[in-house]
């Protein structure tokens, strides 16, 4: 396993947001103003990424990124405003993403309009303001 890169020049500035690799001030790349780190090169731009989810507790994103990672998904964490934080997969990878995540939901939603997954306490879709249909959802909440 990878601690991070090994570039004598450079200082360590961070982590990569998507594997958690040290990165240097020689090697880092800037998507979403989130520092990723060379092997993630051809993922720099940002609309090479899909947003996939919203979350507001960080126990929910860890176990998200958990699944995605066992299915073989690549995710990328950006501190979006206000506490949430969105969630991004690679444009190829998205499919996979959307079926990992909505098989995976506990207290989650998935948007019926743009498929986006956000937590359960969120009022409504963040991206296009729909409401989770009681119908869809019922048997995914629990109180
Ligand atoms: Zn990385
Ligand atoms: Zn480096
Ligand atoms: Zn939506």
């Amino acid at each position: 396993m990878e601690d991070g890169c090994e570039h004598p020049e450079g200082s360590p500035i961070g982590k990569c947001a998507i594997c958690d690799r040290t990165v240097c001030t020689e090697c880092y790349h800037d998507v979403f103003g989130a520092m990723i780190c060379d092997l993630h090169r051809g993922l720099e731009d940002e609309s090479d990424w899909e947003l996939v989810g919203f979350y507001d507790d960080a126990a929910s994103l860890s176990e998200r990124r958990y699944v995605l990672e066992e299915n073989g998904v690549t995710s990328l964490v950006v501190e979006g405003d206000e506490d949430a934080v969105e969630l991004y997969v690679p444009n190829i990878e998205k499919d996979d993403a959307f079926a990992s995540l909505e098989a995976s939901a506990d207290n989650e939603y998935s948007c019926p309009e743009c498929k986006i997954q956000f937590s359960g306490n969120m009022e409504a879709c963040p991206v296009c303001g729909v409401k989770p249909s009681d119908e869809d959802e019922a048997d995914q909440i629990r109180e």
